[in-house]
């Protein structure tokens, strides 16, 4: 390795890297690249930002973000749109076949993991990210344990193959969601040589997600002056920040940081709330009153994170400060509106995460966005419509199915061993 040092942003001192997720201050610990100015490598997919990732080795997988100059959006909104778009869509070279960005977390997040010792990879997930992450297993044999809340097992499929047998999924069920997902993902997490995916904390899954904003910069010769994005734990746009304080330091993009637009989907907005009101915390009576019952109700239900990384040092309220960033809350009917007024100008279908970024950046067009201003919207999921007709895919089968997330781990032990 050597091609990155692990910096926290709260003290600036540098972190040894032993797969280290933490520091002691709590900040997110970032990756600084020895590479100052960003050269594209001829690797597959993503890996042409491998300056900027932080594994020494790459998969030979295809996904990456195709950047694209909007015509039939941007005519109806009056703007000066670019589309980042993160799916399947072939006309335009868009071969992330799992349809999401989260097929630029896995690749990265896996191999740093190998590269660290790891023996198997263990996440939760409420659809999207398990399955760029068994895509990804499926290819690398990379062993995976996978939890998942049962009403989004459906989502766990393979694309053009049968899954790999280092999958293992675990579905919970009875009304659990998410969050309690992680919590039982965290405790298989402590069995020994298991790698926690580790979420906003793992510098190779933001990295990963960072190159969104990077494919757009190296497609528009310069960063773009607003940044538009669905926003569940704000992953997404903590990664859009610190990859645009990189291509700021690069020097050839400009000097000014992309505005970051979040949109989270009501009625669960604990974000939306906490930032209306300036504060760095989440208070959970006033923020997410009745979580539960306002996750049931979301469009997007996979932007429901119960304790998504907002006020932590380097988190998505450091972000949304240092770019003078925008929030907003999107309901139902404007996703859906969205979603469709998407599919009718661009020409591909989009998941629902990327139909509430799409709303917001219709809001803020009917505000009047600045003439002159160039702005990016990150499609984060698109394609899938399509690649069903084109694609067959492969369903993968829980191992085991637990009633909530206390089980006894020995019930874990008989299929994970
Ligand atoms: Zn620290």
């Amino acid at each position: 390795m050597g091609s990155y040092t692990l910096v926290c942003p709260g003290s600036g001192k540098t972190v040894p890297d032993h797969y280290t997720l933490n520091c002691d201050c709590g900040s997110l610990i970032r990756a600084e690249y020895t590479a100052r100015q960003l050269t594209l490598r001829n690797l597959p997919g993503m890996w042409k930002f491998y300056d900027w990732l932080p594994a020494s080795g790459h998969t030979d997988t295809p996904g990456a973000t195709v950047t694209y100059k909007s015509e039939g959006l941007a005519k109806e909104l009056g703007i000066d749109l670019h589309v980042a778009f993160n799916g399947y869509w072939p006309e335009r070279g868009a071969d992330m076949k799992t349809c999401s960005f989260k097929e630029l977390e896995a690749p990265p997040t896996i191999m740093r993991a190998k590269e660290h010792g790891g023996k198997a990879m263990v996440l939760a997930s409420a659809g999207n990210t398990a399955r760029a992450f068994a895509y990804l297993s499926t290819i690398t044999g990379f062993p995976l344990i996978v939890v998942v809340p049962k009403q989004n097992v459906e989502r766990l499929w393979i694309p053009g193959r049968e899954p790999g047998e280092g999958i293992k999924l675990i579905s919970v069920g009875g009304g659990c969601d998410y969050t309690d997902a992680i919590n039982l993902s965290n405790r298989i997490a402590a069995l020994p040589g298991m790698m926690p995916e580790g979420g906003a904390k793992n510098v190779a899954r933001r990295d990963g997600m960072g190159t969104v904003m990077l494919d757009a910069a190296v497609t528009m010769k310069e960063m773009p002056d607003d940044y538009f994005q669905a926003i569940g734990s704000g992953t997404g746009g903590i990664a859009a920040w610190e990859a645009s304080m990189r291509l700021r330091d690069d020097g050839r993009f400009g000097a000014r940081l992309p505005r970051l637009h979040l949109a989270q989907n009501l009625p669960f907005v604990p974000m939306l709330n906490a930032w209306k009101e300036g504060r760095r915390n989440i208070i959970p009576e006033r923020d997410m009153p009745d979580a539960k019952k306002s996750i049931a109700e979301m469009y997007s239900d996979v932007l429901s994170n119960r304790t998504p990384p907002y006020g932590v040092g380097g988190g998505v309220f450091d972000a949304m400060k240092d770019t003078d960033g925008l929030m907003y809350g999107i309901t139902r009917e404007e996703a859906v509106a969205a979603k469709k007024l998407f599919e009718a100008r661009e020409g591909i279908d989009i998941l629902p995460p990327a139909a509430v970024a799409v709303a917001a950046l219709v809001q803020a067009s009917e505000k009047g966005i600045q003439k002159g201003r160039k702005v990016v919207l990150n499609i984060t999921g698109g394609g899938q419509e399509r690649l069903m007709r084109e694609v067959p895919v492969h369903q993968v089968e829980p191992v085991l199915e637990v009633p909530g997330p206390d089980v006894a781990m020995e019930e874990i032990l008989k299929v994970i061993a």
